[in-house]
Protein backbone atom coordinates (compact mmCIF):
# COMPACT_ATOMS: atom_id res chain seq x y z
CA UNK A 1 0.00 0.00 0.00
CA UNK A 2 0.99 3.51 -0.64
CA UNK A 3 0.29 6.05 2.15
CA UNK A 4 2.10 9.39 2.59
CA UNK A 5 2.66 12.21 5.31
CA UNK A 6 1.79 15.20 3.32
CA UNK A 7 -0.24 15.29 0.06
CA UNK A 8 0.44 18.66 -1.69
CA UNK A 9 -1.41 19.85 -4.61
CA UNK A 10 -0.15 22.84 -6.14
CA UNK A 11 -1.61 25.01 -8.98
CA UNK A 12 1.33 27.11 -9.98
CA UNK A 13 4.92 25.85 -11.43
CA UNK A 14 6.59 28.14 -9.02
CA UNK A 15 4.85 26.84 -5.95
CA UNK A 16 5.21 23.07 -7.09
CA UNK A 17 8.74 24.04 -7.39
CA UNK A 18 9.16 25.44 -4.29
CA UNK A 19 7.44 22.75 -2.53
CA UNK A 20 10.23 20.01 -4.28
CA UNK A 21 12.77 21.74 -2.79
CA UNK A 22 11.42 22.31 0.39
CA UNK A 23 9.92 18.55 1.06
CA UNK A 24 11.96 15.88 2.78
CA UNK A 25 14.10 13.59 0.68
CA UNK A 26 12.69 10.62 -0.96
CA UNK A 27 9.61 12.56 -1.61
CA UNK A 28 7.81 12.18 -5.00
CA UNK A 29 6.23 14.36 -7.59
CA UNK A 30 2.78 12.92 -8.94
CA UNK A 31 0.73 13.22 -12.39
CA UNK A 32 -1.52 10.92 -13.23
CA UNK A 33 -0.28 8.17 -10.63
CA UNK A 34 -0.81 5.17 -12.90
CA UNK A 35 2.57 4.21 -12.19
CA UNK A 36 3.38 5.19 -8.93
CA UNK A 37 -0.01 3.66 -7.35
CA UNK A 38 0.60 -0.02 -8.86
CA UNK A 39 4.70 -0.14 -8.06
CA UNK A 40 3.58 0.30 -4.50
CA UNK A 41 0.64 -1.77 -5.13
CA UNK A 42 1.35 -4.97 -6.58
CA UNK A 43 4.65 -5.24 -4.18
CA UNK A 44 7.11 -4.26 -6.39
CA UNK A 45 8.17 -1.63 -3.89
CA UNK A 46 6.50 -3.35 -0.67
CA UNK A 47 4.54 -1.31 1.33
CA UNK A 48 5.79 2.52 0.89
CA UNK A 49 5.32 5.57 3.02
CA UNK A 50 6.58 8.61 1.28
CA UNK A 51 7.21 11.96 3.50
CA UNK A 52 5.05 13.59 1.12
CA UNK A 53 4.01 13.72 -2.27
CA UNK A 54 3.23 16.67 -4.82
CA UNK A 55 0.53 16.30 -7.36
CA UNK A 56 1.19 18.19 -10.39
CA UNK A 57 -2.10 17.71 -11.89
CA UNK A 58 -4.22 21.10 -10.79
CA UNK A 59 -1.11 23.23 -12.70
CA UNK A 60 -2.73 25.40 -15.28
CA UNK A 61 0.76 25.77 -16.89
CA UNK A 62 0.88 22.23 -17.66
CA UNK A 63 -2.07 21.58 -19.25
CA UNK A 64 -2.59 21.89 -22.91
CA UNK A 65 -0.65 22.18 -25.84
CA UNK A 66 0.15 24.48 -28.66
CA UNK A 67 1.57 23.90 -32.51
CA UNK A 68 4.29 26.38 -33.78
CA UNK A 69 7.00 26.72 -36.62
CA UNK A 70 6.45 22.69 -36.75
CA UNK A 71 7.07 21.55 -33.90
CA UNK A 72 4.19 20.60 -30.86
CA UNK A 73 4.57 21.78 -27.61
CA UNK A 74 2.84 19.25 -24.98
CA UNK A 75 2.17 20.39 -21.86
CA UNK A 76 3.26 17.94 -19.09
CA UNK A 77 0.06 16.97 -18.54
CA UNK A 78 -0.95 16.03 -21.51
CA UNK A 79 -2.81 11.88 -20.96
CA UNK A 80 -3.19 9.34 -23.58
CA UNK A 81 -6.17 9.93 -24.50
CA UNK A 82 -6.15 13.18 -26.24
CA UNK A 83 -4.14 11.44 -28.59
CA UNK A 84 -6.69 9.33 -29.49
CA UNK A 85 -9.54 12.32 -29.70
CA UNK A 86 -8.34 15.46 -30.24
CA UNK A 87 -8.32 15.74 -34.20
CA UNK A 88 -5.72 18.36 -34.43
CA UNK A 89 -2.96 16.36 -32.45
CA UNK A 90 -4.15 13.12 -34.15
CA UNK A 91 -2.91 15.11 -37.65
CA UNK A 92 0.18 16.30 -35.80
CA UNK A 93 1.18 13.61 -33.87
CA UNK A 94 0.48 10.67 -36.61
CA UNK A 95 1.91 8.13 -34.63
CA UNK A 96 0.34 8.34 -31.42
CA UNK A 97 -3.22 7.59 -31.92
CA UNK A 98 -2.45 4.12 -32.87
CA UNK A 99 0.18 3.73 -29.98
CA UNK A 100 -2.78 5.10 -27.63
CA UNK A 101 -5.28 2.64 -28.79
CA UNK A 102 -2.94 -0.27 -27.20
CA UNK A 103 -2.53 1.68 -24.83
CA UNK A 104 -3.72 0.20 -21.03
CA UNK A 105 -7.82 1.12 -21.51
CA UNK A 106 -10.19 4.50 -21.35
CA UNK A 107 -10.05 5.05 -17.95
CA UNK A 108 -6.03 4.65 -17.75
CA UNK A 109 -5.29 6.62 -20.88
CA UNK A 110 -7.52 9.73 -18.88
CA UNK A 111 -4.93 9.74 -16.15
CA UNK A 112 -2.17 8.26 -17.68
CA UNK A 113 0.43 11.40 -18.82
CA UNK A 114 3.23 10.97 -21.86
CA UNK A 115 5.37 13.21 -19.82
CA UNK A 116 5.25 10.81 -17.03
CA UNK A 117 5.59 7.93 -19.54
CA UNK A 118 8.62 9.07 -20.56
CA UNK A 119 10.06 10.14 -16.32
CA UNK A 120 9.30 6.13 -15.53
CA UNK A 121 12.00 5.27 -18.16
CA UNK A 122 10.66 1.44 -18.58
CA UNK A 123 12.70 0.23 -21.21
CA UNK A 124 9.29 -0.84 -22.82
CA UNK A 125 7.42 2.33 -22.32
CA UNK A 126 5.08 2.49 -25.29
CA UNK A 127 5.33 6.59 -25.21
CA UNK A 128 8.83 6.63 -26.27
CA UNK A 129 9.25 5.25 -29.80
CA UNK A 130 7.26 7.51 -31.00
CA UNK A 131 8.32 10.21 -29.51
CA UNK A 132 11.83 9.68 -30.54
CA UNK A 133 10.56 9.11 -34.37
CA UNK A 134 9.02 12.45 -33.45
CA UNK A 135 12.74 14.22 -32.06
CA UNK A 136 11.28 14.80 -29.14
CA UNK A 137 12.62 16.95 -26.24
CA UNK A 138 11.69 17.45 -22.71
CA UNK A 139 11.74 20.78 -21.08
CA UNK A 140 12.75 21.19 -17.66
CA UNK A 141 12.36 23.58 -14.74
CA UNK A 142 14.18 24.11 -11.24
CA UNK A 143 14.21 26.91 -9.15
CA UNK A 144 16.83 29.19 -8.63
CA UNK A 145 16.15 31.38 -5.93
CA UNK A 146 13.17 32.69 -6.42
CA UNK A 147 13.63 32.39 -10.49
CA UNK A 148 12.53 29.46 -13.09
CA UNK A 149 15.22 28.01 -15.07
CA UNK A 150 14.70 26.15 -17.95
CA UNK A 151 16.42 23.61 -19.83
CA UNK A 152 15.84 20.84 -23.06
CA UNK A 153 17.02 17.99 -23.66
CA UNK A 154 16.60 15.54 -26.61
CA UNK A 155 15.12 12.53 -25.06
CA UNK A 156 17.22 10.11 -26.84
CA UNK A 157 19.58 12.15 -24.31
CA UNK A 158 17.14 12.25 -21.25
CA UNK A 159 16.52 8.28 -20.82
CA UNK A 160 19.97 6.70 -19.70
CA UNK A 161 18.45 2.81 -18.74
CA UNK A 162 15.44 1.39 -17.13
CA UNK A 163 14.08 4.09 -14.69
CA UNK A 164 17.07 5.93 -15.11
CA UNK A 165 16.82 9.80 -16.50
CA UNK A 166 18.36 12.84 -16.90
CA UNK A 167 15.66 14.58 -14.50
CA UNK A 168 17.72 16.96 -11.37
CA UNK A 169 15.85 15.96 -7.83
CA UNK A 170 14.62 19.31 -7.77
CA UNK A 171 13.16 19.47 -11.79
CA UNK A 172 10.05 19.53 -12.98
CA UNK A 173 9.26 18.07 -16.23
CA UNK A 174 7.01 21.18 -17.80
CA UNK A 175 6.77 19.88 -21.49
CA UNK A 176 7.97 17.38 -24.49
CA UNK A 177 8.42 19.48 -27.75
CA UNK A 178 8.48 17.58 -30.88
CA UNK A 179 8.17 17.59 -34.36
CA UNK A 180 4.96 18.05 -36.41
CA UNK A 181 4.10 15.67 -38.75
CA UNK A 182 1.83 16.93 -40.46
CA UNK A 183 1.00 14.75 -43.70
CA UNK A 184 3.12 11.44 -42.53
CA UNK A 185 1.13 8.07 -42.41
CA UNK A 186 2.08 6.56 -38.86
CA UNK A 187 1.46 3.15 -37.16
CA UNK A 188 2.75 1.54 -33.77
CA UNK A 189 3.20 -2.57 -33.00
CA UNK A 190 3.17 -3.79 -30.09
CA UNK A 191 2.87 -7.54 -28.69
CA UNK A 192 3.10 -8.51 -24.75
CA UNK A 193 1.88 -11.66 -22.54
CA UNK A 194 -1.69 -10.87 -23.64
CA UNK A 195 -3.44 -8.35 -26.22
CA UNK A 196 -5.28 -5.67 -23.98
CA UNK A 197 -3.44 -3.90 -20.92
CA UNK A 198 -0.63 -5.37 -21.82
CA UNK A 199 2.81 -4.16 -20.61
CA UNK A 200 4.91 -4.08 -24.04
CA UNK A 201 7.67 -7.05 -24.81
CA UNK A 202 8.38 -5.38 -28.13
CA UNK A 203 7.11 -2.22 -29.67
CA UNK A 204 7.93 -0.13 -33.16
CA UNK A 205 6.78 3.02 -34.11
CA UNK A 206 6.88 4.49 -37.57
CA UNK A 207 5.71 7.33 -40.01
CA UNK A 208 6.54 8.11 -43.28
CA UNK A 209 5.75 10.97 -45.78
CA UNK A 210 6.20 10.34 -49.39
CA UNK A 211 6.89 12.82 -52.09
CA UNK A 212 4.44 14.29 -54.64
CA UNK A 213 4.23 11.04 -56.87
CA UNK A 214 3.41 9.18 -54.07
CA UNK A 215 6.16 6.29 -54.73
CA UNK A 216 8.93 7.72 -53.59
CA UNK A 217 10.21 8.41 -49.90
CA UNK A 218 10.11 12.24 -48.67
CA UNK A 219 11.06 11.61 -44.94
CA UNK A 220 10.62 8.17 -42.75
CA UNK A 221 11.36 7.77 -38.92
CA UNK A 222 11.54 4.27 -37.05
CA UNK A 223 12.07 3.46 -33.41
CA UNK A 224 12.35 0.22 -31.29
CA UNK A 225 11.07 0.17 -27.78
CA UNK A 226 11.75 -3.14 -25.32
CA UNK A 227 14.62 -4.97 -27.09
CA UNK A 228 17.60 -3.29 -24.63
CA UNK A 229 18.10 -1.39 -21.77
CA UNK A 230 16.86 2.05 -23.54
CA UNK A 231 14.49 2.42 -26.96
CA UNK A 232 16.21 3.12 -30.22
CA UNK A 233 15.87 5.41 -33.01
CA UNK A 234 16.82 2.96 -36.29
CA UNK A 235 18.49 5.93 -38.24
CA UNK A 236 20.41 3.25 -40.79
CA UNK A 237 17.72 2.13 -41.46
CA UNK A 238 15.53 4.81 -42.56
CA UNK A 239 19.09 6.26 -44.55
CA UNK A 240 18.48 2.91 -46.33
CA UNK A 241 15.03 3.89 -47.09
CA UNK A 242 14.27 7.82 -47.23
CA UNK A 243 14.89 8.59 -51.39
CA UNK A 244 13.99 5.02 -52.47
CA UNK A 245 11.00 4.22 -54.65
CA UNK A 246 9.77 0.94 -51.54
CA UNK A 247 9.30 -2.11 -53.11
CA UNK A 248 7.65 -5.27 -50.82
CA UNK A 249 11.41 -6.71 -50.89
CA UNK A 250 13.43 -3.59 -49.97
CA UNK A 251 11.15 -3.34 -46.84
CA UNK A 252 11.27 -6.60 -46.12
CA UNK A 253 15.32 -6.68 -46.30
CA UNK A 254 15.40 -3.07 -44.40
CA UNK A 255 13.18 -4.93 -41.72
CA UNK A 256 15.54 -8.06 -41.00
CA UNK A 257 18.82 -5.70 -39.93
CA UNK A 258 17.40 -4.52 -36.62
CA UNK A 259 16.99 -7.95 -34.93
CA UNK A 260 20.78 -8.07 -34.54
CA UNK A 261 20.55 -4.89 -32.24
CA UNK A 262 18.19 -6.91 -29.62
CA UNK A 263 19.73 -6.88 -26.15
CA UNK A 264 17.40 -7.96 -23.99
CA UNK A 265 18.67 -10.32 -21.21
CA UNK A 266 15.29 -12.68 -22.06
CA UNK A 267 13.18 -14.17 -24.75
CA UNK A 268 16.53 -12.72 -27.26
CA UNK A 269 15.32 -14.69 -30.22
CA UNK A 270 11.63 -14.47 -30.16
CA UNK A 271 12.05 -10.78 -29.91
CA UNK A 272 14.46 -11.05 -32.93
CA UNK A 273 11.73 -12.66 -35.07
CA UNK A 274 8.81 -9.99 -33.79
CA UNK A 275 11.41 -7.32 -34.60
CA UNK A 276 11.38 -8.36 -38.39
CA UNK A 277 7.73 -8.36 -38.69
CA UNK A 278 7.29 -5.00 -36.95
CA UNK A 279 9.02 -2.85 -38.42
CA UNK A 280 8.01 -4.59 -41.64
CA UNK A 281 3.98 -4.36 -40.69
CA UNK A 282 4.37 -0.39 -39.91
CA UNK A 283 5.86 0.59 -42.54
CA UNK A 284 2.84 -0.87 -44.42
CA UNK A 285 1.22 0.23 -42.29
CA UNK A 286 1.87 3.78 -41.98
CA UNK A 287 2.10 3.80 -46.21
CA UNK A 288 -1.34 2.89 -45.83
CA UNK A 289 -2.10 5.46 -43.51
CA UNK A 290 -0.77 8.31 -45.82
CA UNK A 291 -2.54 6.58 -48.50
CA UNK A 292 0.14 4.74 -50.24
CA UNK A 293 0.83 0.94 -50.99
CA UNK A 294 3.93 -0.56 -52.27
CA UNK A 295 3.02 -2.89 -55.47
CA UNK A 296 2.62 -6.27 -53.91
CA UNK A 297 1.59 -5.93 -50.72
CA UNK A 298 -1.32 -7.23 -49.87
CA UNK A 299 -4.51 -4.53 -47.69
CA UNK A 300 -3.83 -4.80 -43.77
CA UNK A 301 -7.10 -5.26 -42.21
CA UNK A 302 -6.11 -3.64 -38.96
CA UNK A 303 -4.54 0.10 -40.22
CA UNK A 304 -6.79 2.78 -39.13
CA UNK A 305 -7.93 4.02 -35.24
C1 LIG B 1 -3.51 -0.93 -15.82
C2 LIG B 1 -2.32 -0.21 -16.39
C3 LIG B 1 -2.02 -0.33 -17.73
C4 LIG B 1 -0.89 0.31 -18.26
N1 LIG B 1 -0.64 0.17 -19.59
C5 LIG B 1 0.46 0.76 -20.12
C6 LIG B 1 0.74 0.62 -21.50
O1 LIG B 1 -0.02 0.00 -22.26
N2 LIG B 1 1.89 1.17 -21.98
C7 LIG B 1 2.74 1.88 -21.18
O2 LIG B 1 3.76 2.37 -21.67
N3 LIG B 1 2.48 2.06 -19.86
C8 LIG B 1 1.36 1.53 -19.32
N4 LIG B 1 1.09 1.69 -17.99
C9 LIG B 1 2.01 2.50 -17.16
C10 LIG B 1 1.56 3.97 -16.93
O3 LIG B 1 0.17 4.13 -17.16
C11 LIG B 1 2.31 4.94 -17.83
O4 LIG B 1 3.71 4.84 -17.69
C12 LIG B 1 1.84 6.41 -17.62
O5 LIG B 1 2.03 7.14 -18.80
C13 LIG B 1 2.52 7.11 -16.45
O6 LIG B 1 2.01 8.43 -16.37
P1 LIG B 1 1.40 9.00 -14.99
O7 LIG B 1 1.00 10.40 -15.29
O8 LIG B 1 0.35 8.11 -14.44
O9 LIG B 1 2.72 8.95 -14.09
P2 LIG B 1 2.86 8.87 -12.50
O10 LIG B 1 2.57 7.51 -12.01
O11 LIG B 1 2.13 10.00 -11.86
O12 LIG B 1 4.42 9.16 -12.42
C14 LIG B 1 5.37 8.31 -13.02
C15 LIG B 1 6.77 8.83 -12.72
O13 LIG B 1 6.99 10.05 -13.39
C16 LIG B 1 7.26 11.12 -12.45
N5 LIG B 1 6.60 12.29 -13.02
C17 LIG B 1 5.33 12.40 -13.48
N6 LIG B 1 5.12 13.60 -14.03
C18 LIG B 1 6.27 14.28 -13.91
C19 LIG B 1 6.70 15.58 -14.30
N7 LIG B 1 5.89 16.44 -14.94
N8 LIG B 1 7.98 15.95 -14.02
C20 LIG B 1 8.82 15.10 -13.40
N9 LIG B 1 8.49 13.86 -13.00
C21 LIG B 1 7.22 13.46 -13.27
C22 LIG B 1 6.73 10.64 -11.13
O14 LIG B 1 7.43 11.21 -10.04
C23 LIG B 1 6.98 9.14 -11.23
O15 LIG B 1 8.33 8.86 -10.92
C24 LIG B 1 -0.04 1.09 -17.42
C25 LIG B 1 -0.37 1.23 -16.05
C26 LIG B 1 -1.49 0.59 -15.54
C27 LIG B 1 -1.83 0.77 -14.09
Amino acid sequence: MLTCDEYHMPTTLAEALALLQAVPHGSRLVAGATDILPWAREGRAGDVNLPAMIDLSRIEELQGYEVAGGRVRLGANVVYQQFLTDKALRRHLPGMPYCSIWFADDQIREQATLAGNLVNASPAADGTPPMLAHNAELEIARLEGSDIKRRTISLADFVKGPGKTDLGPHEIVTAVICDSLDGYGGSFQKVGQRRSLVISSVCAAACIKMDKTGEVVEDIRLALGGVGPVPMRLDDIEKMLRGKQLTAELIARASAKPAERVASRTRRQYRRTVVKGFIEAAIHEALEDCGARVPGSAEREDAHV
